[in-house]
């Protein structure tokens, strides 16, 4: 997610100064230690175990129906569960994030955002689970979990590592006038994170973290996709999936997706949007607006980040990627080849425009394609891309213009939350739900994430930075890693310990 800068001014407003503290630069004691685990050929470290193996995706089919009237969408969703750990199991937990908008106890906002989220007042929405089968019959499920956003489906028979299982679930889903991921506004409905997906399982046993309001609280494996929506023919649709078919069904139109190896689905329509459109790399990028002006900004900017992040990191595997204008006012929000703007900020200033769709498009790297655990190391996916954001500048307009925004955007804000006394505790690495408010986890997550790898980079020197980075990004491609998995990297590259390092940036409370 990127969150507006006029946001963060306006939350702090009421808040009490405290004396400002200067940054402790940290200085590094490296410690040369020979790992062998990789060879090293002309400067370029080759991975043996990057052969990439032939692994079974989970497979999702929706079909669903949208009535304008009601605003509600009625589904089926076919899954072809693989069970991808070591063990048998008997149960299948997916979230059903929607429930979370029943009421405004659990909706994902924090209490000051609910204005901003409903304004034209509350109005619940959710996720009615009508049926849920198997190849051979009615399947047994509960609903549980904080807001009732978890659905666990028993199976009729275990099924062992390895083996895949059919679930078909019918689902009734009422939108809420929310404009935030899953929602509708005055101009487009938003379905992000709408649909039930399944919760991972890994060693830990089954990740059922509620949807946290700070934050963006996923963690999900790359899958393969087919999503059929029917939609009155006024709406354009933009969305996850490569477009297959459109048919006109009585007087609807039917809109056929599909697409592989994403970690997952988001869909937006609207019956006002207009497209602009142009190619990189291959790569067909699209921008839907509104009546803005900043429209044709909107397009250079993702096609510009995309060109300059193929370079620097490796190339984005999609045909294609959408920056899509909507009622969202938190910024931006990504999802795999799609992401939601807020379309105020067409309206406004251009430079905040440009850094909000290049930090959503930098993400295609940083969770889409190489995913990560959001709940338990945020910080991972975000500094990455908020860093990645600054590296963009560097490349198009020079270090002069990428110092400026590294001093406004990341020491200014870090600074200005520390001054404002919202930092409780420096911890980077830490659980969304240990995180004091938003103001604290943008500070620590995005700007001290940022400083932090702009002072690795100082430390390791640019070759062996960029190199760790396309190293990371084509070993974790379509995978999920930790920070562990980043910080070995980035050892095995720059051939030195760096636990310390890391330890004293993400974990010490550095007071
Ligand atoms: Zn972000």
């Amino acid at each position: 997610m990127g969150i507006s800068p006029f946001k963060i001014i306006k939350k702090i407003k009421d808040t009490k100064p405290r004396k400002s503290i200067v940054i402790a630069i940290i200085v590094m004691i490296g410690l040369f230690t020979t790992i062998n685990l990789l060879k090293i050929k002309d400067g370029i470290i080759v991975f043996n175990e990057l052969i990439p193996k032939v692994e079974s995706l989970n497979e999702y089919e929706i079909e669903a129906t949208f009535y304008e009237d009601e605003k509600i969408i009625e589904g089926t969703e076919k899954i072809t569960y693989v069970n991808k750990s070591s063990n048998n199991i008997k149960s299948v937990y997916f979230h059903i994030y929607p429930n979370v908008f029943k009421s405004k106890e659990t909706v994902p906002f924090e209490e000051e955002e609910i204005d901003l989220a409903y304004i034209d007042g509350f109005e619940p929405g959710y996720i009615d689970i009508a049926s849920v089968k198997s190849t051979k019959g009615d399947l047994s499920f509960l609903i549980i979990g904080k807001g009732n956003s978890v659905l666990k489906v028993n199976l009729d028979e275990e099924l062992e590592p390895g083996d895949k299982t059919k679930i078909y679930i019918d689902f009734m889903l009422k939108i809420p006038p929310s404009n935030g991921r899953f929602g509708f506004g005055r101009n487009t409905i938003n379905l992000g994170n709408w649909y039930p997906i399944a919760a991972m399982l890994d060693e830990s046993g089954w990740n059922l973290e509620p949807y946290h309001p700070i934050g963006d609280p996923f963690f999900s494996d790359v899958a393969n996709y087919r999503v059929i929506i029917t939609i009155d023919q006024s709406y354009v649709v933009a969305s996850t999936g490569d477009l297959i078919k459109k048919e006109n069904i009585g007087g609807k139109y039917r809109w056929t997706f599909e697409v592989k190896k994403v970690r997952d689905f988001a869909m937006i329509a609207s019956n006002k949007y207009k497209i602009i459109e142009d190619e990189i790399d291959d790569i067909l990028v699209r921008s839907y607006y509104f009546e803005d002006e900043s429209a044709e900004l909107s397009l250079k900017a993702a096609k510009d980040s995309l060109g300059i992040f193929n370079k620097i990191f490796g190339k984005y595997p999609y045909r294609h990627f959408s920056v899509a204008a909507s009622d969202f006012f938190i910024g931006g929000m990504e999802y795999p080849k799609l992401v939601f703007i807020d379309e105020g900020m067409y309206r406004g200033n251009d430079e905040i425009l440009e850094y909000i769709i290049v930090h959503e498009t930098a993400h295609q790297w940083w969770y889409g394609l190489v995913g990560n655990n959001e709940i338990e190391e945020a910080w991972l996916d975000e500094a990455l891309t908020e860093y990645s954001t600054l590296l963009y500048y560097e490349n198009k307009y020079g270090e002069d213009r990428k110092d400026k925004i590294y001093k406004k955007m990341i020491l200014g804000v870090y600074n200005l939350y520390r001054h404002f006394n919202e930092i409780e505790n420096e911890t980077i690495l830490k659980s969304l739900g240990d995180f004091k408010n938003s103001r604290e986890y943008q500070a620590l997550v995005y700007c001290k994430g940022a400083m932090f790898l702009q002072c690795l980079r100082e430390e390791l020197g640019d070759e062996i930075f960029f190199n760790a980075l396309k190293v990371y990004f084509d070993k974790y491609k379509y995978k999920n890693a930790t920070t562990e998995d980043f910080m070995k990297i980035c050892e095995i590259v720059s051939d030195r310990e760096l636990k310390d390092i890391f330890d004293k940036w993400l974990k010490d409370v550095n007071e």
